[in-house]
């Protein structure tokens, strides 16, 4: 069996400054498409020549061109052509996220493309509404504090959901007035190089530009050149601590969006068909790769068997297959060397004394790309590798509970602290667990529910620092404090 590709993409993809193909320099690299695995691109990986050559397109746009200083109007009319552009060319970027991601067509059209244009309408609401500070706490000064633009931002994006990830960053970054250098994941470049493309033609001079390549090689090199002022990653935990050691090495603040093995904790008091429902949504949708997949089901032993056994028969009906095809709920995984390491952890679980519920095969009916049956399994205890790993894929970990006191103590007992899910109709019940639980986003009795002025983020080895409106102001501005009097002050005259 094989699948049409979702679009032809350029034969070769290169990294975009000023307008024009940037440097390259570094090695080729393949592009595959998940669902066929077979190479339909090629990227030109940026050396550090290239990358250095973006970073002073940004740079000279920042220190010498209009954009920090725009009024706030014309950045929001920026903003606002940003996301129209994305809103015009809605289906080509999801062909192409497609293309290099495997994601559903219509789920990227729907949500991911939708929610890039979003979040520049955001960003533009925001900065319409911000407020300044003014004090005159000591009489005869009036002492203003106004945010500022802090410089280049180093934007640097993971291959689970490309667009809809990186322009969360691309629009808080420049709604504050910064410039920025993005760097994709290499496995997924397409749609955001072809992003890019688009709104370097509505946004002036070297304030957007695009490196591609190895994140060891070219976002290493970002990440260390001295013309960057700030880095958000959004990634691995072991990335996020090899970025953050060398953006320290500059004292370049970081926000670090990273992993997570996140507890959806299912209490017998809860609506059992929504609950049921929401674990399905929390660890198959996106293809089960994301960072706030609800990846460990906890549910009250009282109910597991039953829930357990609805869980299977559901998980083995999803439907698997062709990316494009209307009523696919879960395409390919991302890459063979993912598909691999996300299977692997059927042994692991076996190994460890675990049990498989349902899947843990590769859909070999289904040709040569990166598709496997929705699996679970039942983990010996917490300890176990798939209870303690992020998988990242269709993957759900149960674990039984008894009491409210254990099914929090089996949540915060991992080193990740991203989300956590409380399914429970029962208020008192949800109001004992939430303020217990070690993440940062408690979803209670709904699924994936963003919102963005609410911070967004992990904490321990989840991440540091947070997105969302406020959080984004703070990171991406800095504060200045003037103090003017308000008629001339008596001075000490020294050596007068
Ligand atoms: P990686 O950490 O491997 O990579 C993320 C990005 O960082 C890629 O662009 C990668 O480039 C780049 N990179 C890798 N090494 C370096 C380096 N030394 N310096 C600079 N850049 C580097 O993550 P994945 O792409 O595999 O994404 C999956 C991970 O992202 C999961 O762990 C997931 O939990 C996390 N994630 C977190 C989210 C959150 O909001 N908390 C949301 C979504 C995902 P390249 O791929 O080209 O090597």
């Amino acid at each position: 069996m094989s699948f049409d590709l979702p679009i032809q993409p350029p034969e070769r993809i290169t990294g975009l400054v000023n307008g024009t193909a940037s440097l390259g320099g570094g090695i080729d690299l393949p592009v595959f498409y998940p669902a066929t695995g077979a190479q339909i691109a090629t990227l030109t990986e940026d050396d550090e020549t290239a990358v250095a050559r973006a970073v002073e397109a940004a740079r000279a746009a920042f220190d010498k061109g209009p954009w920090p200083g725009l009024s706030t109007a014309k950045r929001i009319e920026a903003l606002e052509a940003c996301r129209e552009t994305i809103l015009a060319n809605v289906d080509e970027l999801a062909r192409l996220e497609c293309a290099a991601t495997g994601l559903v067509l219509k789920e990227l059209r729907a949500r991911h493309m939708v929610r890039a244009a979003y979040n520049f309408r955001f960003f533009a609401e925001y900065i319409s509404q911000s407020a300044g500070q003014s004090y005159t706490q000591t009489e005869g000064y009036l002492t203003t504090v106004t945010r500022e633009p802090v410089g280049v931002a180093a934007l640097i994006a993971p291959w689970n959901a490309p667009v809809a990830l990186a322009t969360m960053k691309i629009a808080a970054a420049l709604a504050f007035g910064n410039t920025a250098v993005l760097k994709p994941s290499e496995q997924t470049p397409m749609a955001l190089a072809r992003l890019v493309e688009l709104l370097q033609e509505v946004l002036p001079e070297g304030v957007l530009n695009i490196v591609n390549g190895r994140g060891a090689v070219t976002g290493a090199a970002l990440v260390a050149h001295p013309g960057v002022d700030l880095v958000s990653f959004t990634g691995g935990t072991e990335t996020g601590r090899a970025i953050m050691s060398s953006a320290g090495r500059n004292l370049v603040p970081c926000t670090m969006e990273l992993g997570g093995k996140s507890a959806n904790i299912i209490f017998a008091s809860a609506d059992q068909d929504r609950a049921l429902d929401g674990a399905l949504q929390g660890i198959f949708s996106n293809n089960g790769q994301q960072c706030l997949a609800g990846s460990r089901v906890l549910v009250e032993r009282k109910v597991f068997d039953d829930f357990v056994g609805r869980f299977r028969e559901r998980a083995a009906k999803v439907r698997v297959g062709d990316p494009l095809a209307d009523d696919t709920e879960v395409g390919p995984l991302a890459s063979l060397a993912h598909m691999n390491r996300v299977l692997g952890f059927v042994d692991k679980a076996r190994e460890d004394g675990g049990q498989l519920l349902v899947g843990g095969t590769r859909r070999e009916d289904l040709g040569e790309g990166y598709f496997i049956s929705p699996t679970a399994v039942l983990a010996h205890s917490n300890a176990d590798r798939c209870a303690q790993d992020e998988i990242f894929g269709p993957f759900a970990t149960f674990i039984p509970f008894d009491t409210a006191d254990e099914a929090v103590a089996i949540a915060n007992d991992t080193a990740f602290g991203l989300v956590s899910y409380v399914w429970s109709d029962h208020l008192p019940t949800v109001m004992a667990t939430t303020p217990s639980l070690r993440s940062g986003v408690v979803w209670v009795n709904t699924p994936m529910m963003r919102e963005l002025r609410a911070p967004f983020g992990g904490y321990k080895t989840s991440g540091v620092g947070r997105e969302g409106g406020a959080s984004c102001e703070a990171f991406y501005t800095e504060e200045k404090t003037t103090t003017i009097p308000t008629a001339p002050p008596a001075l000490r005259r020294f050596g007068a």
